[in-house]
């Protein structure tokens, strides 16, 4: 009798512990490198080498994401994010948009490189359709370092992507305690642990002691592009501008299958009497030129000391150069009409505006 209570009380114990897990939101993590998968040869040092470490042994590194969700997660691939391509963007929008699709899926977690991570935060947030959350996190320290920041980032973002305040907020970015939009977030700092910024904004929310905090009302973002059946993406360059500057880079992009080129101007997107000319060829030629600027805060706005209407030039309103490529990139995959691009740049910015 009493044997039978004691298995009795063990398969109970048992039924409930699979009832909690049950009820354990289903966290999905999509590996692609970088810093939180780097190895150091000195823990004190800044030299290693990112995209070294797969991603079981990030999970197995944060035990603590075992006792708050079901954790899954596969490598998509294992690179420093400065080599981040179209390719692996389209392999990950394209996985994603599979992923939401099961029902057992709450969220999903890409880790990521830090160097890139604003431009892929941005695609992904145009591209995939979904309420539920996928948060990009990443690290500025390597696995091996003292002080290693990814642990923390890849337990916050799990929190912020089992969250149901999460949801229908589109593609964020949770790094160092703080979660973005992915249309606002930039990389502000080299090295150090706080380097992600939203500055003509501020953040969406924190995250701390495993809860997210939102300070702003959900919402996604106001466009979204279908890249489904896509092998490659229009071919979208950045001239940089500069005192001095002259025509002969501006020009080479003439005639090497270009569709769009951003200018990073100074100030309010302005361009040197060096290469205007260069920029109103590309529009004959049927190149969309974007103006954007070098100055990591504040719009780009339309008929400042540009006429943009006369040159027919687009004007990147609150996005930086490389978030311009990504929505010019985007915008050329269904229109080439420069007016239809403006709109789509006025549209993302509507909230500043
Ligand atoms: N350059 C590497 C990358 O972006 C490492 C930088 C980082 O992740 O912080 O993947």
């Amino acid at each position: 009798m009493k044997r039978l209570a004691s298995i009795l009380a063990a398969a109970l114990l048992i039924l409930i512990s699979h009832i909690a897990l049950g009820q354990k939101p289903n966290v999905y993590i999509l590996a692609t490198g970088g810093t939180i998968a780097g190895t150091g040869a000195s823990s004190t040092g800044t030299a290693y080498s990112a995209g070294q470490v797969a991603i079981q042994t990030l999970i197995d590194a944060v035990p603590q994401i075992q006792d708050i969700v079901q954790v899954r997660g596969e490598q998509v691939v294992n690179i420093g994010s400065q080599d981040m391509s179209d390719e692996v963007w389209l392999r990950l929008v394209e996985r994603i948009n599979e992923l939401v699709q099961d029902p057992d899926i709450d969220g999903i977690v890409v880790t990521h490189g830090t160097d890139t991570m604003e431009e892929t935060a941005l695609f992904l947030d145009l591209t995939v359709q979904t309420s539920k959350p996928v948060v990009l996190t990443g690290a500025m320290r390597p696995s091996t370092a003292l002080s290693a920041d990814g642990p923390l980032n890849l337990f916050n973002a799990v929190v912020v992507a089992a969250s149901q305040d999460s949801r229908d907020r589109g593609v964020m970015v949770a790094m160092n305690g703080q979660v973005h939009a992915a249309a606002q977030v930039i990389k502000m700092h080299t090295t150090s642990v706080e380097s992600f910024a939203s500055p003509n904004a501020g953040p969406l929310g924190t995250v701390l002691n495993g809860k997210v905090n939102y300070q702003t009302a959900p919402g996604h973002a106001p466009l979204h592009f279908d890249v489904s059946g896509l092998r490659t993406l229009p071919k979208v360059g950045i001239i940089y501008s500069h005192s001095g500057i002259n025509a002969d880079m501006a020009n080479a992009m003439l005639g090497a299958g270009y569709q769009g080129i951003v200018h990073a101007g100074v100030g309010n997107g302005n361009i040197h009497k060096a290469i205007f000319h260069v920029l109103d060829k590309a529009r004959a030629n049927g190149i969309i030129v974007v103006r954007s600027s070098r100055v990591p805060t504040g719009p780009t706005t339309l008929e400042n000391e540009v006429d943009d209407e006369a040159h027919q030039f687009v004007a990147s309103q609150w996005l930086n150069p490389q978030k311009a490529r990504v929505l010019l990139i985007l915008s050329l995959t269904c229109t080439h009409d420069w007016q239809q691009i403006q709109e789509y740049f006025n549209t993302i910015s509507t909230i500043h505006i």
